[in-house]
């Protein structure tokens, strides 16, 4: 059962020793409250995207350094319970890969929590029906190219049929919204906007431009690259009548077509930041807690989730944390730090 406890302060004992629990929410310094985390369940992937992955693919973390299922669900039954977190997204490294997957989805919906996942879609003709049968909610589909030759420079793979077809299963499994992710980068595939905001439209799945964030293995990522929120509007609005959508808490900023035939949402992480608003943490496939997608520093939870650490010490520990967080990442800014991880290391 899910309990949203009120504020209040607590004391308790744990093979650690004293522990005060101040909090029953994840609250940051700046009052910003956490309800959403996203999971990587895996470090690795069956792709190499130019802006997350090198060639040759990452040092893989071996398999004992990898959260278990057990261990993935007990920390997130600690969130959800105690803090009231109430959206749960899956990712990675590619999360398909990881074997028995829909067990996972089996356990963290038996939560009652909103459950999604970011996948590149392509295993999905094999796996969308059975992960909507364990619970699985929501899925957000990435594809930045309809080219054959450029989804190939892209992603280092030649899977864009696969990858289509991974849109339809999700789309014929019933899932709702099927979202598309689109890092969008300039010189590169910014000439296909329009023909994804077409697809979305035709398709009837939400298309989610991303801007090109400083997060590349090999760092290849530069300013001039980074299509920005404005252009990326400025060019849909040339072509369609597109109306704002109040802000949520998602991360996208939203537009819908004034003709009522779907909806577009930016992620605008470099030219608009929306730290302010974030709400968002962070477990990495290795048990790393982040509080930001940027951050510089860790906290090793996979240590107390093996040392016999009680859920108390585990939770005062996702609980200073998430106290220490910054006001928030400074990209474009001199003080700017990247994050000793990639993308694909740390979880999209
Ligand atoms: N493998 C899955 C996938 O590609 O959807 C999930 C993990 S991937 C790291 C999550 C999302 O991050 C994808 O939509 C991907 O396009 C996006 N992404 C990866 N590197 C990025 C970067 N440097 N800037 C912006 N988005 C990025
Ligand atoms: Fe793999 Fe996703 Fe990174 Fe592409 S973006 S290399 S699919 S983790």
């Amino acid at each position: 059962m899910v309990q949203l406890w009120r504020r209040a302060t607590r004391s308790t004992s744990s093979f650690s020793g004293s522990v005060e629990l101040v909090t029953t929410e994840l609250i940051d310094g700046f009052g910003r409250v956490h309800h959403d985390l996203r999971i990587s369940v895996t470090d690795r992937c069956n792709f190499r995207c130019t802006y997350c992955m090198p060639q040759e693919g990452m040092e893989w973390r071996a398999r004992e350094e990898i959260l278990t299922f057990e261990e993935i669900e007990r920390l997130a039954r600690i969130m959800v319970e105690r803090y009231g977190v109430d959206s749960i997204r899956l990712t990675g490294g590619e999360p398909t890969v990881r074997a028995r997957l829909p067990l996972l989805v089996e356990k963290l919906a038996a939560l009652g929590v909103d459950l999604s996942m970011t996948t590149n879609g392509v295993s999905l003709p094999l796996l969308a029906d059975e992960l909507k049968r364990a619970g699985l909610k929501r899925l957000n589909i990435s594809l930045d190219s309809f080219r054959a030759d450029r989804f190939l420079e892209l992603t280092r793979r030649d899977e864009l049929q696969r990858t289509l077809a991974g849109i339809d299963a999700a789309l014929e499994a019933g899932f709702d919204p099927v979202k598309i992710n689109v890092v969008i980068m300039r010189g590169i595939n910014d000439d296909e906007i329009l023909d994804f905001a077409e697809f979305g439209r035709e398709k009837g799945v939400i298309v989610r431009f991303i801007e090109f964030m400083p997060l590349d293995a090999d760092e290849i990522w530069n300013n001039s690259l980074v299509v920005t929120q404005s252009e990326i509007v400025d060019i849909l609005g040339a072509e369609y009548d597109l109306e704002s959508v109040v802000r949520t808490s998602a991360p996208a900023t939203r537009w819908r077509y004034a003709d009522g035939k779907g909806e577009i949402g930016v992620v605008a992480s470099v030219s608009e930041s929306f730290c302010e608003s974030c709400d968002r943490v962070r477990i990495t496939a290795d048990g790393q807690f982040r509080s930001c997608l940027f951050a510089t520093e860790e906290t090793d939870v996979r240590a107390l989730l093996r040392d016999g650490s009680s859920d108390d010490v585990v939770a005062e520990a996702l609980e200073r944390t998430v106290a220490a967080k910054w006001a928030g990442h400074q990209i474009n800014q001199v003080q700017f730090i990247r994050p000793r991880r990639s993308m694909s290391e740390i979880g999209g």
